[in-house]
């Protein structure tokens, strides 16, 4: 037996799942590694979000996309608690997406890359491209449209990309 309240946190987690970081669209701030946890207290849902980086998403926004994603299911009764110890990595971020992240056209953390087929691969000392998948790629520029990420260029391909940094 599904209990009601079980059956809220059920459908909290999914509309939770369903926000996305509001600069890197397509990938889920669950994804992120931003949301630690989703539960229920007394019968009020607390969301637990620990913030990336300064000057990474802004909180702010993504605290309303989560008011917003709750009330949009009904629910009223929510907090948002902000835990900033122990600090947010880029280890948090999950497979999925690591994935997502190569979809949006952004090189995840190099300590984080997901296999791409080796065929794919060439030698060289760069970020690899999450284009065609070459390492043959500079660094353009330290900042990309935000400062947790850096411009990169591949040589093979010719794109610019942005680089998560790992932090
Ligand atoms: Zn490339």
């Amino acid at each position: 037996m599904v209990t009601a309240e079980e059956h809220l946190l059920d459908r909290a987690r999914e509309a939770v799942t369903a926000v996305a970081d509001p600069e890197i669209p397509g990938v889920g701030i669950v994804d992120l590694g931003i949301v630690r946890k989703i539960d229920q207290r007394d019968g009020v849902i607390v969301v637990t979000i620990t913030p990336t980086y300064s000057g990474c998403p802004a909180m702010s926004v993504i605290e309303s996309e989560i008011g917003a994603a709750l009330r949009g299911i009904g629910i009223q009764e929510f907090r948002i608690d902000v835990v900033l110890t122990p600090a947010w990595s880029t280890s948090w971020i999950t497979e999925a997406g690591k994935k997502r992240l190569l979809e949006a056209g952004i090189a995840p953390p190099a300590s984080a890359t997901p296999n791409i087929p080796i065929l794919l691969q060439t030698p060289g000392p760069g970020i690899q491209c999450p284009y065609c998948g070459s390492n043959d790629t500079n660094k353009v520029s330290e900042f990309g449209s935000t400062s947790c990420k850096a411009y990169h260029r591949c040589n093979q391909c010719l794109s610019t990309f942005e680089y998560f940094k790992p932090f």
